[in-house]
């Protein structure tokens, strides 16, 4: 398997594209992608498909946590590429991202400022996607039959409709960008991308109190025995956020 499929569980893979993870679920049911990178992960995403032993055509489904460019860009692709070939793949988005999806937009404006924002405003392009049709939104707490049985949470504070997906019986959580792992040290997320950091405490309070297994991120490597560090961070950042 390339150095950029990395499996996280049996079943479970991790897509590492240039900037952003998404993850390859295949069970008995067929396959189910957790985000869809950005528009130049395509290739990559097919890869990943190919080394699950399983096709294009058997892609069923497609979650979203997000309405950030780098984790809806080849959503519209995959489904298109799907269906020609024979498969059925939906797409499902958190229900508080369902509006700025379906307008093309992300669900809230990024508050960068000097060179930061000059770089955005640069590199937009990169990040941009087209308006988004799907098929149903998610809403909090839905059992989903995935991973025999993958629950929707909502978990705002990065965006406002943010959603993570938790295998209870597996332990292992999807967090999209509530958490990130940055060069190695898993942080909640928080800066100029965050839209209301005490709400991205809370959601990573929430998460965190599930005590998961394994977390699997937008952003950096997958962390085992990730409850530990989760508790760990999570009352750091809520001292940090305090403290002003
Ligand atoms: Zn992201």
């Amino acid at each position: 398997m390339s150095a950029r499929l990395l499996p996280v569980l049996p079943g479970v893979m991790q897509i590492r594209g240039g900037i952003v993870n998404c993850y390859l679920i295949a069970d008995a049911d067929g396959l189910v992608l957790i985000d869809a990178g950005m528009r130049a992960d395509m290739r990559r995403i097919l890869q990943a498909i190919d080394a699950s032993g399983r096709a294009l055509r058997d892609l069923r489904l497609i979650l979203i946590t997000h309405a950030d460019g780098d984790h809806v860009g080849c959503a519209a692709q995959l489904l298109a590429a799907a269906w020609a070939v024979g498969g059925a793949a939906r797409l499902c988005v958190p229900a508080g991202e369902a509006a700025p999806l379906a307008a093309g937009k992300s669900s809230r404006e990024l508050r960068a400022h000097g060179l930061l924002k000059v770089a955005l405003q640069l590199t937009a392009k990169l990040w941009a996607f087209k308006p988004l049709e799907f098929d149903a939104t998610l809403a909090d707490g839905e059992l989903l039959p995935v991973l025999g049985g993958l629950r929707v949470l909502n978990t705002p504070g990065h965006t406002p409709g943010h959603c993570s997906f938790y295998a209870d019986g597996l332990g292992l959580l999807f967090a999209g960008d509530a958490f990130k792992n940055f060069g190695g040290r898993l942080q909640v997320s928080d800066g100029m991308n965050t839209w209301d950091e005490r709400a991205a405490l809370h959601s990573a309070t929430r998460l965190s109190a599930l005590a998961p297994a394994v977390i699997c991120m937008g952003h950096g490597p997958v962390v085992q025995d990730a409850a530990p560090a989760m508790q760990r961070v999570v009352m750091a950042h809520k001292l940090r956020l305090e403290a002003g």
